[in-house]
Parts: structure tokens; C-alpha cells; sequence
């Protein structure tokens, strides 16, 4: 059945089809960096590679799907401002940065593993990959797209063609340099130029995780490393990418043009796929406002965090979506009737079988299909969910329609 997703770079839907159907889909996730828990907002984006990974396999699809960990070279704005993550995130909890790493990826799959996400077959460090990042810059450089100031190498966008344009985001909206007290290299071309390699000098002379390159001491900026990891592991140019509407403005069209320019401008991925931000309360999630929640948090009030899936599952993933407490128990709720149905179902679907697989089963699986190729419209897919729970087949069929469809929904249906 026709596949379709909205692809950003395009900005319209479009058929999905693999470039290599043999070897499976290539798809890329981009991963966490780990200073800290992952919170509701993460889950939500991490909700939306799931149930695209999921539709993909529904769809008979075999999926190669890697993911990286950020473990260095993240700065506190995307743009190349302030203090490394990792480093902020060791101070504040007292403990090394590799320590810090080690201790939030562990706890960062826990979460995940919490909502069923699908681990991805390829997770991946930044800080493991750290050859492959200096020979892609040694690429870049080479192909006459890099260049080193005393400070940094950076990536010069004035040789990338449409650089400013991709994803419909004009340059001038390019937050370069927004915050204050942050020194700008002035040896840099051009204001939103981007480093593929930090020196370990300046502002960085103390920098905790280093590597010898080519061009000194130092560490890896923090675009280089999806574009280098994504290389090793799924080849020149992938099928499907992921990330946050954040990404949009800054991590991709720099992942694209490092990328691009390192391969001749082979096309990196097929398709961008990006998640809207979750609010809460209709505002920014943040510490300081004190609606801030982990999914730890939501697990330690006693919540199942499935009940966090179904609510996310209530969204389309482009849409905004607003989170509150009382929509969480709604969505638990919601979820405890769901299982509870099919619950019963299977005790009935234990001892009756199903005369024979009636032609109404089966335009019930096409519904579903249709609903979750939809761009995976997961809100009209929970609706065939229930219309099928509703109607008038036998219950054995149900039982097995609604295991079927949890395949996609995971919601642990099976009991
Ligand atoms: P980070 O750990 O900050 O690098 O983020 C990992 C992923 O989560 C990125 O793709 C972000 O776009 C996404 N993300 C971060 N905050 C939110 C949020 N509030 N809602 C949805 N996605 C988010
Ligand atoms: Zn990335």
C-alpha cells in the first residue's frame, strides 16, 4: 500500500519509496545529547520516529535505523555560543564528563524503553566516532568548503549554494550570535559559518574531552558528527531523517551542506522529517517556570508511562501539542478501557474461534493502513481502532485485528 509523509525539504507530501529496496530503508534519528533526563517533549519527538520506524515495518519494509548520542561538542545554543552541554551538565551534577554521559544515555533508553519505543538498530557515540569526523572535515577541505581561524575550522557557507534557503529558512532568521556575553570568532567569514572542529584554545583552552587532528588539539563541532556517523552506517545517502522543528533552521541545512559538500553534492537524505515541540500549559518547557517534567517524573507520580504514549498517539506529530495533567489522565484512562476491552476479547478469543476470516477484517486492516500511511496519521488510526472494537465481528477477529494494529500503536495490548 502507498506510503505517503510530509517531507520538509519539499514542503509538501510525498510517495515514499527506498533508493535501495534490497538492502532496506535507511533511516536516521537524531539522537539525544546527554547532560540530562529526557523529559515529555523529548518523548514526544522520540514517539514520532517510533511510530514511523513501526509504519515502516508494517508496510513490509526491512529498516536500518541509527541513532547518535551527542556526547560532545553540543553547545548551549545551536548556533556555536556558550559552554559545551556535556561540560555544564558535569559541573552541575558533580561528576566527570564521561561519567555524565555514560549515566544519561543508560538512563535515556530506560525512558524510552518505558514508552516501547524500538531501540534503534544502531546506536552510535560522537565521541567513538571521532576519525570519521576528521577525515570528513579532511573531505571538506579538500573540496574547498572548510577552513581554520586560530580559534576553530569552520564550514563556509558562502560556497554552499542555496545554504540559506534550504528548508525555506532565510538566512537572515539564522540566530548567529544572539546571546551577548558570547565572544564571536572574528577571524570567522561569514556570521553564520559553523564549526566543524573546536581548537582547544580561548574559551575552550580547558576543555575537558580533546583529540589530536589535523589542525590541533581539540574537539569535533556538534553537526559534523551525524553527518559522519550517518556515512559510516548507512551509506552517502539515506532514505529518511528525523529531528525536532528546532532542527529546521540549523542542525540539518548544516548536516546538508557538510554532507553535500564532502560527497559533491549527492543528495544526503530522500526525505526530512520534522516534529512539531510539545508545550506545556501553553508555554516553553523550562526549569525556571516549573513545568518542566522527565519521563521519570511522570513513572515516579505513578503514572504508567504508556498512558504518555497514548496521549502523544492523540496528536498528529506536525501539530502543536499542549500537555497538561488533566489531558495525561484522560489519556490514562483512555488507555486502561482500551486494554481492558481487548483484555476480555482474548479471554473470549480463547475459548471461541472465528468461523472464517470475514471480508470485513479485512477492510478494517486496509482502513488502518490507509489512516497510518496517511502521513502517519495516528489519531485516524486510533479511530479505526475503535470503530473496529465497535462493530459487529466476531470477537476472536477482533482480538487479533487490535493485536495486529498495536504492532504500529504499541500500546501493549497483548496481555
Ligand atoms: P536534545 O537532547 O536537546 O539534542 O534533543 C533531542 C531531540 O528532542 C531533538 O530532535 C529536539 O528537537 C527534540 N526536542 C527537544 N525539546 C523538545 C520539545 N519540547 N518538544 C519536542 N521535541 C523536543
Ligand atoms: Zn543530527
Amino acid at each position: 500500500m502507498d506510503l505517503y509523509l510530509y517531507n520538509s525539504f519539499s514542503r509538501q507530501k510525498e510517495l515514499f519509496t527506498p533508493i535501495n529496496p534490497t538492502s532496506g530503508v535507511g533511516l536516521y534519528t537524531c539522537g539525544p545529547t546527554v547532560y540530562d533526563y529526557a523529559h515529555i517533549g523529548h518523548g514526544r519527538k522520540f514517539l514520532m520516529d517510533d511510530i514511523l520506524r513501526r509504519t515502516l515495518e508494517f508496510n513490509g519494509y526491512k529498516v536500518n535505523h541509527v541513532q547518535n548520542i551527542t556526547d560532545v561538542g553540543h553547545l548551549v545554543s545551536d548556533a556555536d555560543d556558550g559552554e559545551d552541554k556535556l561540560e555544564k551538565g558535569a559541573k552541575k551534577q558533580n561528576k566527570t564528563v564521561w561519567e555524565v554521559a555514560e549515566y544519561f544515555t543508560k538512563s535515556f533508553y530506560e525512558s524510552m524503553d518505558a514508552l516501547n519505543f524500538l531501540r534503534p538498530t544502531t546506536i552510535c557515540k560522537a565521541t567513538d566516532h571521532i576519525k570519521e569526523q576528521i577525515e570528513l572535515i579532511e573531505k571538506l577541505f579538500k573540496n574547498s568548503y572548510a577552513y581554520d581561524t586560530v580559534e576553530a575550522v569552520y564550514f563556509d557557507t558562502a560556497k554552499f549554494a542555496d545554504y540559506g534557503k534550504l528548508f525555506g529558512q532565510p538566512l537572515s532568521e539564522k540566530k548567529v550570535g544572539v546571546r551577548n556575553e558570547v565572544k564571536i570568532d572574528a577571524n570567522k567569514k561569514n556570521p553564520q559559518d559553523f564549526a566543524l572542529w573546536f581548537k582547544r584554545v580561548g574559551n575552550f583552552a580547558d576543555h575537558v574531552m580533546h583529540w589530536d587532528s589535523p589542525w590541533g588539539d581539540g574537539f569535533p563541532g556538534w553537526h559534523i558528527e551525524c553527518s559522519a556517523m550517518s556515512m559510516k552506517y548507512l551509506g552517502e545517502q539515506i532514505d529518511i531523517h528525523t529531528g525536532g522543528e528546532d532542527h529546521l533552521s540549523i542542525h540539518h541545512p548544516n548536516e546538508i551542506a557538510q554532507s553535500e559538500g564532502a560527497t559533491g553534492k549527492k543528495p544526503f537524505s530522500k526525505f526530512w522529517i520534522h516534529s512539531a515541540f510539545l508545550t506545556v500549559d501553553g508555554t516553553k518547557m523550562s526549569k525556571s517556570l516549573g513545568n518542566y517534567f522527565t519521563i521519570e517524573d511522570i513513572i515516579a507520580k505513578g503514572y504508567n508511562p504508556i498512558a504518555l504514549r497514548y496521549l502523544y498517539l492523540g496528536a498528529h506529530y506536525k501539530k502543536p501539542m499542549n500537555f497538561t495533567w488533566q489531558a495525561l489522565d484522560g489519556a490514562l484512562k483512555g488507555l486502561k478501557r482500551l486494554q481492558q476491552t481487548v483484555n476480555n476479547l482474548q479471554i473470549s478469543a480463547r475459548t471461541i474461534l472465528s468461523e472464517e476470516k470475514n471480508q470485513k477484517m479485512e477492510d478494517y486492516r486496509i482502513k488502518f493502513n490507509l489512516a497510518i500511511n496517511d502521513d502517519l496519521n495516528t489519531s485516524k488510526a486510533m479511530a479505526v481502532m475503535f470503530e473496529m472494537l465497535k462493530s459487529n465481528i466476531p470477537n476472536p477477529d477482533k482480538y487479533d485485528l487490535a493485536i495486529f494494529f498495536d504492532e504500529v500503536l504499541g500500546l501493549r495490548l497483548k496481555v
